[in-house]
C-alpha cells in the first residue's frame, strides 16, 4: 500500500515530469488580504495573475496547499466528524496553467496521473461538465466534453449546473465552467444493489468528489456580459486526504495513515478505542483528529488564538474539540497539546514549519486548553439547565451568558442545543453581543490584539516566533 507521503510525491513528481514548477505552499494564514482570513483553495496565492495585475514567473505550476474552510464562502465545519471526507483543514493537491495549457491537456494529464500512475480502476471514476446556463448567458463546456470523451465511456459522463460546474472569482472578473472527477467507493455489492443508477455528489457517501479543474476562460463585465479572456488558464484542485482514502482503499479519511497516528495517541491517552462509526464517542474521535491539524497548522503559521478575526475562529475550533473530548470521551483533563508531537514529526517533511516550533505551539495549546476547562465544567452545567427549562428557542441572553462568563462561542452553544433539538435565538444573541461592546468602548480606548507586528512595511512575512513573553503575546514578523 501507498503511504500518504508517497502519494503527495507523485503527484507533485507527475506535474514536475509534464514541465510545472514545484512551489511551496503558501500559508494558510492570509495577512494581507482584506477578502479572506484563511487560504480556502489553491488558487488564492495565484490570484494576481488570474486578475492580470502580476505576471506569472512560470507557466506551470504545482504544490500542496494548506487550506482550512471554517469560515466565509467555504464553511465545512459542521460537516467535519460527522461525515468522513470533510476537514477543517486539508491539503488541496493543484497544478496550474497561466495562459499556457488548456483543456486538452488538462483534462488528459488528470486521467492519465488517476488511472496510470495511481490505478484507479476506470469504472470507478465519474465526471462532471458544465451544463450550460440560458438565464446567465452561460455556454455548455462542449470542449471538456469533447475531450473527456476521448477517455471515457460517454455515460459516465454527467451534466452539472452552475453551482457545482462553474466557478466565479466575484460578481465581476475571471470566471469560467469547471469539469469535477468523482470516485465511486462503494463495495460491489453496494453497487449491484444500486444497479445501473448513477451517483455522484452527495447522492451516496461512498461516491466521492476528488478533483475539480477549472477553466479561467472569460471576464465577467459590470453589466454582467461575458467576454473571452485573452489569455486562459487551467487552475485544479485536489483533496489530498480523499486521494489518499481512495488509494489505501478505505472507507474514511480518518482510516488512512494521514490520521491514524494522531486517533491512536487520543486511543491511549483516553483509554478507549475507536470504533469507527455514527455515535457520539467516534465522532469526537475524528473531531480531535481534525481539528487539531487545523489549531496547530494556523499557529505555526502565526495566527494565535484570541477573541478577534482569524484568532477567534482558531479559538472557536479549540474550544469545539475540548469539549468532544471532555463531553464524550470522558476525559477532564487538557488533551490536545499532547497531540501537538505527532503532527510536528509527521508533517516535518513536508510542512516544516510546525516542528521547528513545536515547544511553542504546544504550549500555546495548553494555556488555551487550561483556560477554558477553568470554566467548562460550569458552564455545561449551566447550559444543562437552561435546556431543562427551555421548550424550543435558547434565549439570546442566555447564549450570551454562555458567551460572556463561559466562554462558550456562539457555534458552541448552537451544537450543543442542536443536539438537544433546541434552537438559539441569533438575534438577541447578537443584539447582547453588540451591548457588550457598546459598553467595552466606552470603558476603554485601547483595542488590543492578541498579537503585536513588529514590522508593518509591505514586504513583511511571518518567520516564526521569537521572543516570546510569559504569556506568548509577542509574535515577530521580519523583513523579507
Ligand atoms: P465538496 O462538494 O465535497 O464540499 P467542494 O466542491 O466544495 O467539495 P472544491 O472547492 O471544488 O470543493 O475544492 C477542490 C477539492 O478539494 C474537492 O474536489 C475536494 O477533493 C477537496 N475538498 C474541498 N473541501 C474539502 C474539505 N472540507 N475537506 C477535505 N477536502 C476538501
Ligand atoms: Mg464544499
Ligand atoms: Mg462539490
Ligand atoms: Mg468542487
Amino acid at each position: 500500500m501507498m503511504t500518504a507521503a508517497e502519494i503527495r510525491q507523485q503527484f507533485l513528481d507527475f506535474f514536475a515530469s509534464k514541465k510545472h514548477q514545484v512551489v511551496p505552499s503558501a500559508p494558510i494564514v492570509v495577512k494581507n488580504d482584506p477578502t479572506l482570513l484563511f487560504t480556502n483553495a489553491g488558487m488564492n496565492q495565484f490570484k494576481d495573475y488570474f486578475l492580470g495585475n502580476r505576471k506569472a514567473e512560470h507557466p506551470r505550476v504545482a504544490d500542496t496547499q494548506k487550506c482550512l474552510r471554517v469560515s466565509g464562502k467555504h464553511n465545512d465545519l459542521e460537516e467535519v466528524g460527522v461525515d468522513t471526507y470533510h476537514h477543517t483543514m486539508f491539503e488541496m493537491l493543484g497544478n496550474w496553467s497561466f495562459g499556457d495549457y488548456f483543456k486538452t491537456e488538462a483534462i488528459a494529464w488528470s486521467w492519465e496521473l488517476l488511472t496510470e500512475v495511481y490505478k484507479i480502476p476506470k469504472d470507478r471514476l465519474y465526471v462532471t461538465v458544465f451544463e450550460g446556463d440560458a438565464k446567465e448567458n452561460l455556454p455548455k463546456d462542449e470542449e471538456a466534453w469533447n475531450e473527456w470523451k476521448k477517455w471515457i465511456a460517454e455515460d459516465r459522463i454527467l451534466l452539472g449546473n452552475k453551482k457545482d460546474n462553474f466557478w466565479e472569482m466575484g460578481d465581476t472578473g475571471p470566471c469560467g465552467p469547471c469539469t469535477e472527477i468523482h470516485v465511486d467507493c462503494r463495495t460491489d455489492d453496494e453497487r449491484k444493489q444500486v444497479d445501473g443508477k448513477t451517483l455522484v455528489n452527495n447522492d451516496h457517501p461512498q461516491v466521492i468528489e476528488i478533483w475539480n479543474n477549472v477553466f479561467i476562460q472569460f471576464n465577467r463585465m459590470k453589466d454582467g456580459s461575458l467576454e473571452q479572456l485573452p489569455a486562459k488558464h487551467v487552475d485544479t484542485g485536489m483533496g489530498f486526504e480523499r486521494l489518499t482514502r481512495v488509494l489505501q482503499n478505505k472507507q474514511s479519511n480518518y482510516d488512512t495513515d494521514i490520521f491514524t497516528g494522531t486517533i491512536a495517541t487520543v486511543e491511549t491517552i483516553v483509554g478507549k478505542k475507536y470504533t469507527a462509526g455514527d455515535d457520539k464517542e467516534s465522532i469526537a474521535f475524528r473531531v480531535l483528529a481534525d481539528h487539531i491539524r487545523a489549531i496547530c497548522f494556523t499557529i505555526a503559521d502565526g495566527q494565535l488564538p484570541s477573541n478577534t478575526g482569524a484568532g477567534y475562529v482558531i479559538r472557536r475550533i479549540l474550544r469545539r474539540a475540548v469539549r468532544y473530548y471532555y463531553s464524550y470521551l470522558g476525559y477532564k483533563q487538557p488533551l490536545l497539546h499532547q497531540l501537538v508531537p505527532v503532527l510536528a514529526t509527521q508533517f516535518e517533511k513536508v510542512f516544516s514549519e510546525l516542528k521547528a516550533q513545536e515547544a511553542f505551539v504546544q504550549k500555546v495549546v495548553k494555556e488555551e486548553e487550561d483556560a477554558f476547562l477553568r470554566t467548562l465544567e460550569k458552564g455545561l452545567k449551566r447550559i444543562d439547565d437552561i435546556i431543562n427549562t427551555t421548550k424550543e428557542v435558547i434565549d439570546g441572553k442566555a447564549a450570551f451568558e454562555l458567551f460572556d462568563t463561559y466562554g462558550f462561542p456562539i457555534d458552541l452553544t448552537r451544537l450543543i442545543a442542536g443536539e438537544n433539538k433546541l434552537a438559539i435565538d441569533e438575534k438577541g444573541f447578537e443584539a447582547a453581543l453588540n451591548e457588550q461592546k457598546e459598553r467595552s468602548r466606552a470603558a476603554t480606548t485601547i483595542d488590543t490584539e492578541d498579537w503585536v507586528e513588529v514590522f508593518a512595511a509591505d514586504k513583511t512575512s511571518f518567520v516564526g516566533y521569537d521572543a516570546v513573553t510569559a504569556d506568548t503575546k509577542l509574535v515577530k514578523y521580519r523583513k523579507v
